[in-house]
């Protein structure tokens, strides 16, 4: 276990902010963090906060109080038959996860491939891409109490999966620590086009969407991400800063008649509607205030391009939501979490 005092978050985050906490707590064994809450104990008014990559979060000022960070590493299989549980320390990289289980020739991880981040936030953001999602494969998810530091094991029906949601963002925000998570994969490549826009993308690459393996499905994808997302090493960005709004469909009627190009997915509670159109067309796409501004690729993404606070990014951010409210008349909601 690592403990260091007023300690720099820059290489913590990938918007690259600068903000230092009092304490940065690191451990590599469940029964390590178990420990560690005995140490949080000791300050039971401090706030605690346990980080993976820093690839969700925008720091607005200093953290006063610990920050943790997991780097259990362990990799096990378990053979089920027709699928193989592979079970899974919450430090792993994402992406190299990702990578490894094509290799071993496990699939169901591939269209979430170059995603940033650790195994351990997967399953506390329910990651999702290019029509799959990490609540398509856990199963379980081991966590530790981050106030009595027992252990408890999460059932995947327990963890209250939707769109970029879980149990941990919402009812039990920042209660427990996932030590492991438990992934079921598949011993057969079915590739999941359920985003038609993948397979397009395939055949436009001259390879067959038919005979696709997992391993070009990757390929594609991270090809994909690296032509429009920005590189955290290059320019700091939280990927997606919104999430797409929901709304009824008389509203996207209405907004359709004005803008016959709106750009929208009929959903179960709705029609989704994309956070990055809107942005687009309010007229942010490329727009830049000092060192915090609006990614000219894509408009969904608000980038650091060198020195800006995460208080020059959060007002950039609400600048640009009541922009969007008082121009479409629709909300949209950060998905990046602020501290
Ligand atoms: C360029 C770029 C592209 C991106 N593309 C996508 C994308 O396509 N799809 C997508 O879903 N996301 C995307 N993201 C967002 C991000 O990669 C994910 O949200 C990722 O899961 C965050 O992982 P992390 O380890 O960095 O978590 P962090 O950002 O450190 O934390 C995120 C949240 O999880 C909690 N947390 C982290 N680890 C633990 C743990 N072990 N126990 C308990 N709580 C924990 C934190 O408290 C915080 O609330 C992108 C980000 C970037 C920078």
């Amino acid at each position: 276990m690592h403990i260091s005092d007023h300690f720099n978050l820059i290489h913590h985050n990938t918007f690259g902010i600068e903000a230092h906490c009092r304490r940065f707590v690191e451990y590599e064994t469940a029964d390590e963090l178990a420990e560690v809450t005995r140490l949080l104990a000791d300050t039971p008014h401090e706030p605690c906060l346990h980080i993976g990559g820093g690839s969700n979060l925008l720091f607005t000022k200093d953290f006063d109080g610990t920050i943790l960070h997991s780097t259990i590493a362990t990799f096990e299989t378990i053979d089920k038959g027709n699928e193989t549980l592979v079970r899974v320390g919450a430090g792993w990289n994402w992406d190299k996860l990702v990578a490894k289980t094509i290799e071993l020739g496990l699939y169901g991880l591939e269209n979430l491939s170059y995603i940033p981040g650790e195994a351990g936030a997967s399953a506390v953001q329910n990651i999702g891409a290019y029509g799959s999602e990490a609540a398509d494969t856990i199963r379980a998810v081991e966590t530790v109490d981050l106030k009595s530091g027992e252990k408890r094991v999460f059932k995947a029906d327990e963890c209250e999966y939707g769109y970029r949601h879980s149990v941990f963002k919402t009812s039990l925000r920042g209660r427990y620590a996932v030590t492991h998570v438990h992934y079921a994969l598949k011993k057969t490549f079915k590739p999941n086009f359920s985003y038609a826009a993948l397979a397009r993308e395939i055949a436009a690459r001259g390879k067959d969407p038919e005979h696709v393996t997992a391993g070009e499905v990757r390929e594609v994808v991270t090809a994909v991400r690296r032509a429009k997302l920005p590189d955290p090493q290059d320019v700091g960005s939280a990927g997606s800063f919104f999430m797409n709004p929901v709304v009824s469909q008389d509203c996207y009627e209405q907004l359709r008649a004005q803008h016959p190009d709106l750009t929208a997915y009929p959903t179960a509670d709705g029609v989704k509607l994309s956070a990055g159109w809107l942005i687009d067309r309010a007229g942010w796409k490329g727009y830049r205030r000092g060192d915090a501004g609006v990614y000219p690729h894509q408009a969904l993404v608000l980038v650091n391009y060198g020195r800006a606070t995460g208080q020059d990014i959060a007002t950039l951010a609400a600048d640009i939501q009541a922009d969007v409210k008082a121009k479409f008349g629709v909300d949209i909601v950060p998905e990046v979490n602020f501290f």
